[in-house]
């Protein structure tokens, strides 16, 4: 860590903290995540998974990785940082004042490219939500957080040990079904719902009402304004049998919205 020094905490979670910091080479700011590395070894894989899966990933639409170390039971990763912040965050700051829909496509756009490029790895993010997903200074949209992600068909995308908010979780996880790249795809339909109406698709003032409707993909519709092809992906993205769901590739190949989403890609 002697090659960059600290700029400022910017969060902190179960997991460790997140710090802003700068390579005293270059001048260049970059996020380093400091997790607390446990004793016991399988946990100790789930805390370098993050690395690595990230170190994978290389895609304009992706939090670049720059470069991991492990010293004195903690793991660093170093990474691009995005001086926008979170999409929550930017979401809140809107008040009750709507995104465009220009706005709205790219930044879709955007993730589904990311997302796409995850699924092409055959990882899965399994915490896409508006609180992962990071702005650059230039407004470009880039998943970040790959803390859940695994590895697709792999004994652990039965085990989620789910922690985070609840109201980007797919039904067939309610259900106890695995993780699949469809139920990244309902928590993208989630993101696009939220940038369309500043709202949660599913909300309930209990556990138990919002599983429910969730699992009956029952959410309020979108405002009339906004066209068609908008309130028809968000209807295919909610569908509660995985296998109903359009995958990223049919979303930005052959969906009737794809040549709307192309054009800010
Ligand atoms: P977790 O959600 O597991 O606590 P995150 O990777 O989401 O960890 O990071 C925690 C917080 O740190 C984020 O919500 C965000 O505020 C900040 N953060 C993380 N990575 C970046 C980044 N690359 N650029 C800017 N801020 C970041
Ligand atoms: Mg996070």
């Amino acid at each position: 860590m002697e090659k960059y020094s600290l700029v400022k905490v910017i969060g902190e979670g179960s997991f460790g903290r997140a710090v802003l910091v700068r390579c005293k080479s270059s001048q260049e700011k970059y996020v380093v995540k400091e997790i607390q590395l446990p004793k016991n070894q399988s946990k100790l894989e789930n805390s370098r998974r993050e690395a690595i899966l990230l170190s994978r990933m290389k895609h304009p639409n992706i939090v670049a990785f720059r470069e991991a170390f492990e010293a004195d039971e903690l793991l660093w990763i170093v990474m691009e940082y995005c001086s926008g912040g979170d999409l929550l965050q930017r979401i809140k700051q809107q008040k009750s004042n709507q995104f465009s829909v220009d706005n709205i496509l790219k930044w879709f756009a955007e993730m589904c490219a990311g997302a796409k490029h995850i699924h092409d790895q055959r990882v899965l993010h399994r915490d896409l939500k508006s609180k992962n997903i990071f702005l650059t200074d230039n407004g470009t949209v880039k998943l970040g957080d790959f803390g859940s992600a695994c590895i697709l068909n792999s004994s652990k995308a039965y085990a989620h040990a789910y922690v985070g908010t609840p109201y980007y979780v797919a039904p067939e996880i309610w259900d106890n079904k695995p993780y699949n790249n469809k139920s990244d795809v309902w928590s993208l339909g989630c993101v696009l719902y939220e940038l369309c109406t500043l709202r949660h698709p599913f909300q309930a003032s209990s556990w138990k009402s919002l599983i429910l409707k969730v699992c009956r993909g029952a959410y309020p519709p979108l405002p009339s304004h906004l066209p068609y092809e908008l309130q028809y992906l968000v209807k295919q993205m909610f569908k509660t049998n995985p296998k109903d769901r359009p995958s990223l590739h049919t979303i930005l190949t052959s969906h009737r919205v794809s040549k709307l989403l192309r054009t800010h890609l």
